[in-house]
């Protein structure tokens, strides 16, 4: 029997999409080989949004060249954003690697099966379900409309099925993704939104929980933020990039609002359901980004007090319309610094807002066992560590939260388990 390895990198749609072809191999009669050294096929899913992940691609592309040496019969397949619209370039530089595939793409000699075999990508108990592909926003910086291409939803009645199927298996949580998942639908003939979907997915009886990312500020509608607000399984989080807390910033970006505009959003978000949970990404040292406009984002992290941050450096990405067209003129050595002052600043605010969940009893999804306890997921998706005897797993129990920091939390079984 053929074994394979998936190496991946990157957002939760290449998570989402090294599952897929987890699932056809397996279907073709592969098995999953415990190290990359053993399998018979290996998959390199890439992400260059930035340099740093673009770096670790191309290192563990070198590194498959001597295993190919060694092993002739080895099939190397490489898809994901590193590989472009014209792969010509990337088959003159890797010429050991058989396969270059788009993201989401399928080789030819793999093809769908009528009864595949269904996995989850996040745990045991939940899984990645894209519904939309692409981006056709062209934010100055990022490399991922060229990438992926335009929008494309899926259907809804395709993606019900997924789940619906996923939930026979034992999934009780999904995670809908797409670059903007606000955007879902406007290109198909009924024109669907993401709360319709929403809607529709909370009626499967074995599922618990509904998530979705990434959303754009300046596209969630009233209508998503009401039917998040009114379905009990849709878990009152999100993710809400802002990348700058400055105007001239936001407008070279290409961001489409202005900082007033996203505080009015988080502000009618929070009126809607005071206990939503908010996290936000950053990107510090865009080009020209003064030290002025960098306490902008500052002050915005400090009033907004997001759940969690994610914050990178700037890289130009080529063929980009900020690489080729602003300097990447902020040393690394300020970049870096910008980058400790948020993590630090952030890390404060989760800290704090963090421990006034300490002796509340919160509902909690067990994903599985880490180091002899167990471990869920809050419905703000916060991660909870607590012990137990009895097999949790993908049940929703209630923890009594008795240690706090600024990444997670300890607890206790509280006496009632809930088994729905
Ligand atoms: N669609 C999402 C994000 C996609 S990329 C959105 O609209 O925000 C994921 C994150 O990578 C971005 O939020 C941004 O913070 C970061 N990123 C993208 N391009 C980058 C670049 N050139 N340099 C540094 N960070 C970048
Ligand atoms: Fe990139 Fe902007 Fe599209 Fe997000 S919305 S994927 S940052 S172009």
């Amino acid at each position: 029997m053929h074994s394979y390895f998936i190496w991946t990198i990157g957002c939760q749609m290449n998570q989402a999409e090294s599952e897929k072809i987890s699932e056809r191999l397996r279907g073709h009669g592969y098995i999953e080989a415990p190290s990359i050294n053993d399998a018979d096929i290996v998959i390199v899913n890439s992400c260059v949004v930035r340099k740093h992940a673009e770096d670790k691609v191309i290192n563990k592309l070198h590194n498959l060249k001597p295993l190919k040496k060694a092993k002739p019969n080895l099939r190397i397949i490489l898809t994901g954003c590193f590989v472009d619209q014209d792969s010509n370039e990337l088959r003159k530089q890797y010429p050991y690697v058989d396969d270059f595939l788009k993201p989401g793409e399928f080789p030819d000699w793999l093809p769908p099966k009528d009864h595949p075999i269904k996995t989850s990508a996040r745990s045991a108990v939940s899984a990645y379900i894209p519904i939309i592909q692409g981006c056709n926003n062209f934010c100055t910086y990022c490399i991922v409309p060229y990438r992926r291409g335009r929008e494309k939803s899926r259907t809804m009645a395709e993606i019900v099925t997924e789940v619906e199927q996923l939930a026979q298996i034992g999934i009780r949580e999904v995670t809908l993704v797409g670059q903007n998942v606000d955007s879902y639908g406007h290109d198909l003939p009924e024109k669907p939104d993401l709360a319709m979907l929403l809607t529709q997915l909370n009626q499967i009886k074995e599922l618990a929980r509904i998530r979705f990312l990434t959303n754009h500020p300046k596209d969630m509608s009233p209508r998503l933020i009401e039917a998040m607000r009114q379905q009990n399984k849709v878990c009152r989080q999100i993710n809400l990039p802002v990348q700058s807390g400055d105007d001239e910033i936001l407008r070279a970006m290409h961001r489409g609002y202005q900082i007033a505009d996203y505080y009015a959003l988080i502000n009618r978000l929070r009126q809607a359901m005071p206990d939503i949970a908010i996290t936000t990404d950053i990107i510090v040292g865009f080009p020209g980004e003064s030290e002025h406009q960098f306490h902008n984002t500052c002050r915005v992290l400090e009033e907004l007090r997001f759940d969690a941050v994610h914050v990178a450096s700037y890289s130009p990405r080529i063929g980009t319309y900020a690489a080729s067209h602003f300097a990447d003129n902020v040393e690394p050595a300020i970049k870096k610094a910008r980058l400790n002052t948020v993590e630090t600043l952030q890390e404060q605010i989760a800290r704090e807002i963090n421990s006034s969940f300490l002796g509340q009893t919160l509902e909690v999804l067990v994903d599985g066992m880490n180091k002899g306890r167990w471990q869920g997921r809050t419905r703000s998706d916060k991660t909870v560590f607590f012990g137990g005897t009895d097999i949790l797993q993908g049940k929703v129990v209630n923890v009594t939260i008795s240690k706090t920091g600024p990444w997670s939390f300890q607890g206790t079984l509280a006496p009632r388990i809930n088994t729905c």
